[in-house]
């Protein structure tokens, strides 16, 4: 349970402002998360973690010196958007490039990946390694598609020893690159976590009972079993992960490991130096030899009680720079000499862009996309439990909030867009713009990707033909698609939009009007949204517990079919409106 909180929409934000204030001397605010507040050298690689909030230390406690350059906070367990990574990058950027380094979930690689993009086309050199721990999220065959748990730290910390040894933008991605390949981690939980504000926690295990291979944002585990003793924890993570030994590594026998034992938000220290006992035991009995480990939180869960075993099996190059020191809020080893302070003055945020000329038909078009923003807003908020709820079965639950995020915060930016005179394209975009850097998560950007699509072929002149409006929909499918991969059948939002897309194409082009065709549109969408509940999901974040959710129609495709529906009732409404 999650007891503090003021306006839950605002905690992350808060939660933020709080974080910096208390530790000013290792990080400053900037768009999109936090950067060091100390000189790094000119030329050294920036290492650039993130992902969600709610996972303290991860990430914003792991930027300081020997650790991160910087990083990108999403809202709470929501991957921040391409816009926040990207603007955390520059300004952690200090002329060698920028190493990008996250746990491997669907809308984080969606974001980060885009941010890199756009680094690249503006000539700033850019690589990524995703962590990959997580044993239990698929098998050694699929390794890459595994999520990534509290191997994050080991990762990142590698790659920015790295970093500050001198290494190149290469060398670095090649480190970490292979502490990635070298980490494995298997979890439990005993306990979900809930969001604040939230009634119920994301997922629930009976009394007495335990979920085994937990993930961090409230997935359920993929097993259960009753409680064991603290011992036999112990040998359930032990035995788990020695049975997996990394490439490389031939015998457990004379190998060097770093244990690290991981607390997922409310397990008590003393309850995991009960099972660390036991680790180190076992380990020693198998021969191998440890060095350095590591027990305590260094990425949670919210409040979820749980546990991670971690081993980090380095070679000889990696243990070096394992044992390099490191001073940042919530992690600190050896002694670093104290950076100088950056100057904060030096670092302003870009002024809202002036709003281009329109002229008044679109103008007039544009409080109709105001109107159509604040249909959806409403949609949403209407449906905001039920959202959540059906995410919670196979993805994370915040399918429901993160809609909530995007919509309203893209309502505000086309109230501004339209109080200061834009047409309709400048107000669309602003308002998708707002969307998916606010939304966070995997859908956000999806539907940033919508609006823009359809933003592009309204202009800032005149009043859109029909066809126009149903050329942007289609073209939005079509963003959907390169951008995220799925196609239809993977269980995903596309299997609502790209009926909805060729339904309003084909009905326009059979002479129906637009509010006719797109009511037609909405309800092949509905129908496609409901036929999801028979598929198996093959993308995105429920991939991994793609069994749970059939029967469930798919999160992405209910709400898009949702608001579908409600924007056709408002553009019948309008059209009866201009017919009296
Ligand atoms: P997240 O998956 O980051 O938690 P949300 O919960 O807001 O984001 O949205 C989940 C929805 O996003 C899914 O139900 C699905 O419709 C959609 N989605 C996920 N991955 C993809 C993808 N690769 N392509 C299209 N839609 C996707
Ligand atoms: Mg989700």
């Amino acid at each position: 349970m999650t007891r503090l909180w003021n306006e839950p929409a605002d905690f992350a934000d808060e939660m933020i402002a709080g974080f910096v204030a208390a530790n000013e001397r290792y990080v400053r605010r900037v768009t999109g998360g936090v950067v060091r507040s100390t000189v790094s050298p000119a030329g050294q690689v920036a290492v650039v973690v993130g992902g969600g909030s709610g996972h303290y230390p991860a990430f914003g406690g792991l930027v300081g010196q020997g650790l991160a350059h910087g990083a990108a906070m999403g809202n709470l367990f929501a991957s921040p958007s391409a816009q926040q990574v990207y603007a955390v990058a520059k300004a952690a950027d200090n002329g060698g490039g920028v190493f990008l380094s996250y746990g491997n979930y669907a809308g984080d690689v969606l974001n980060f990946d885009a941010a890199q993009e756009r680094l690249r086309a503006e000539g700033i050199a850019c690589e990524t390694v995703t962590v990959t721990d997580d044993v239990v999220s698929a098998t050694t065959e699929e390794k890459h598609k595994r999520r990534g748990i509290a191997g994050d730290l080991t990762v990142f910390r590698i790659a920015a020893a790295a970093a500050e040894a001198g290494y190149d933008l290469s060398e670095v991605a090649r480190v970490a690159r292979l502490a990635n390949e070298r980490t494995r981690s298997f979890g439990v939980a005993f306990t979900g976590c809930t969001l604040p504000g939230a009634e119920a926690p994301l997922f629930s295990v009976p009394e007495g009972r335990m979920a085994v291979g937990l993930g961090i944002h409230g997935e359920p585990g993929i097993d259960e079993t009753a409680i064991p003793t603290a011992d036999g924890l112990a040998e359930l993570l032990v035995e788990r992960l020695l049975g997996e030994l990394p490439d490389g590594i031939d015998a457990a026998r004379g190998a060097r490991v770093v244990p690290v034992l991981n607390g997922l938000g409310s397990l008590k220290y003393e309850e995991m130096f009960v099972v660390y006992r036991r680790i180190a035991e076992l380990l020693t009995a198998a021969g191998v030899e440890i060095v350095g480990p590591h027990v305590g939180e260094y990425c949670t869960s919210f409040d979820m009680a749980g546990t991670s075993l971690t081993l980090f099996w380095p070679d000889a190059e990696l243990a070096a720079l394992w044992e390099t020191p490191v001073d940042t809020p919530a992690y600190r080893r050896g002694s670093v000499t104290a950076a100088e302070r950056a100057d904060a003055s030096a670092l302003a945020d870009a002024a809202l862009e002036a709003v281009p000329p329109a002229d008044e038909a679109s103008r007039a078009v544009a409080t109709t996309v105001l109107a159509a923003v604040t249909t959806i807003v409403d949609t949403v908020d209407a449906h905001v439990d039920e959202l959540g709820r059906i995410d919670a079965i196979a993805g994370d639950g915040d399918h429901g909030i993160g809609m909530q995020r995007g919509s309203h915060a893209a309502l505000a930016a086309a109230r501004a867009a339209v109080d200061a005179g834009a047409g309709a394209a400048t107000t669309l975009t602003r308002a998708a713009d707002a969307w998916s850097d606010k939304a966070g998560g995997t859908s956000g950007a999806l539907w940033g990707v919508i609006l823009n699509a359809l933003a592009d072929k309204l202009g800032d002149e005149g009043r859109p033909e029909p066809t126009a409006v149903a050329a942007g929909i289609v073209g939005g499918a079509q963003g959907v698609m390169s951008y995220g991969k799925a196609e239809v059948g993977d269980k995903t939002m596309v299997d609502a939009l790209v009926p909805f897309s060729s339904t309003l194409a084909h009905a326009l082009d059979g002479g129906a009007d637009l509010a006719s065709a797109w009511r037609t549109a909405a309800d092949a969408a509905t129908r496609a949204a409901a036929a999801t509940a028979d598929l198996l999901p093959r993308m995105g974040r429920a991939r991994t517990h793609g069994q749970n959710s059939v029967g469930t129609p798919d999160p992405g495709a209910h709400s898009l079919a949702l608001i579908a529906t409600a924007v056709g009732a408002l553009l019948t409404a309008e059209k009866e409106n201009a017919n009296v």
